[in-house]
């Protein structure tokens, strides 16, 4: 058996689908992902700019690597019961429910670069955050193909997928795209709540998941119409597709976990940083922390009207966070808590207390969201 082959089969005995690219960016993949950058859409991910040479031209840093072993873990958890108790509202994208992916895939790609190394092949292992193009690879190695909301989409399975990543010293044969089967569908573009897919792709600056997950800074008051009740990322373009009526299943090594996809709200406000961070550790929540989970929690309770979350956003006036203190007073806007807004004009930092005046005052939307966003 090669050693191409015995990778593979080591990576699928893991319960991974997992196949083999060279590893080079196609001319057409390059063009895209550059002019996305180019057009802005990357929003505030300054990072993939920095690191834009390398995604397109991965060799220039990775000059030992010839091939890539890309590896797909599906997360198609099933439905989970809301727990009782607490204040549970808005919507959780379902690849966190279970405790952070990148912590089981490193594992795996671990114990396959230990592996490689004992068949004589170099190998370095990258999920997400690794300087590569991911979505490239995974279609030129016939994982899927990339769909109009820019997705991987395996057929008979569908895009609940994470991605992962094997540079190896190994050459591997040319690579064998997946065919794309989208068609004339448009249903992920249609369902979009915030029209966010386009021809480029998505548009990070108008999608639900880069301001709640990605971006930890204030919101400009637009974005508390854009993000509806997502509390966390949002699975609008995936619960859409076609393709993914298919999708059922998940990878061994993950556990989905109904206190994420329906978490206490509460603990957003009651836990101090230091205990969200331990408490959330092995979390998605953890990349926005807790101060960015207050904000989308009060943007969720404002969005749907909650009066059981009226509370969270009295007691978010005393937050240590400002950022905070002023979702509080965007929500108290939104929900007519003119004492809550009474409050804030008070509040010792200036950005808060202007927020709060220039709601009461009933300054429009938009010029809000300028001055102050
Ligand atoms: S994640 Fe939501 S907001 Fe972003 S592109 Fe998909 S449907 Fe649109
Ligand atoms: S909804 Fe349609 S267009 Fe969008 S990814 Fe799925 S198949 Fe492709």
């Amino acid at each position: 058996m090669s050693r191409l082959e015995a990778l593979r089969l080591r990576a699928e005995r893991m319960g991974l689908w997992a196949r083999w690219t060279p590893l080079v960016t196609p001319e057409a993949d390059k063009r895209r992902f550059l002019a996305w950058l180019d057009a802005g859409a990357h929003a505030g991910m300054d990072w993939l700019v920095r690191t834009a040479d390398t995604r397109v031209a991965p060799r220039t840093r990775f000059g030992w690597a010839k091939s890539a072993l890309v590896l797909a873990a599906p997360y198609a958890y099933p439905e989970l019961e809301r727990p009782r108790g607490g204040v549970r509202l808005g919507r959780v994208a379902r690849y966190a429910w279970s405790p952070d992916y990148h912590r089981a895939l490193a594992a795996a790609l671990d114990e396959l670069a230990a592996f490689a190394r004992g068949l004589g092949v170099e190998a370095k292992g990258y999920v997400d955050f690794g300087p590569l193009l991911e979505w490239s690879l995974a279609r030129q190695a016939g994982i899927g193909w990339q769909g109009k909301n820019t997705l991987i989409l395996v057929e008979g399975f569908g895009s609940y997928l994470h991605l992962a990543v094997l540079l190896t010293s190994l050459e591997a044969p040319e690579p064998a795209p997946a065919p794309a089967r989208c068609g004339r569908c448009t249903a992920c573009v249609r369902a979009c709540p915030t029209a966010a897919i386009g021809a480029l792709g998505v548009d990070a600056r108008r999608c639900i998941s880069y301001w709640t997950i990605e971006h930890r800074g204030d919101w400009p008051a637009w974005v508390y119409d854009l993000t509806g009740d997502w509390l966390f990322g949002c699975d609008d373009c995936q619960t859409s597709c076609p393709w993914n009526r298919f999708a059922k299943g998940y990878w061994n090594r993950f556990a989905p976990d109904p206190e994420l996809a329906y978490p206490d709200l509460t603990l957003f406000f009651t836990l101090s940083g230091r205990a969200f961070a331990r408490r959330f550790a092995h979390t998605a929540f953890a990349r926005p922390g807790r101060a960015a989970m207050a904000r989308n929690a009060l943007a969720v309770i404002a969005n749907l009207q909650a009066e059981e979350g009226i509370p969270l956003v009295k007691k978010a006036v005393h937050d240590q966070s400002s950022r905070v203190r002023k979702a509080a007073a965007e929500a108290a806007f939104r929900l007519g808590l003119r004492g809550v807004l009474d409050a804030l004009t008070k509040d010792l930092d200036p950005g808060v207390a202007a927020w709060a005046r220039a709601r009461l005052e009933g300054a429009p939307l938009d010029d809000l969201g300028d001055a102050l966003g």
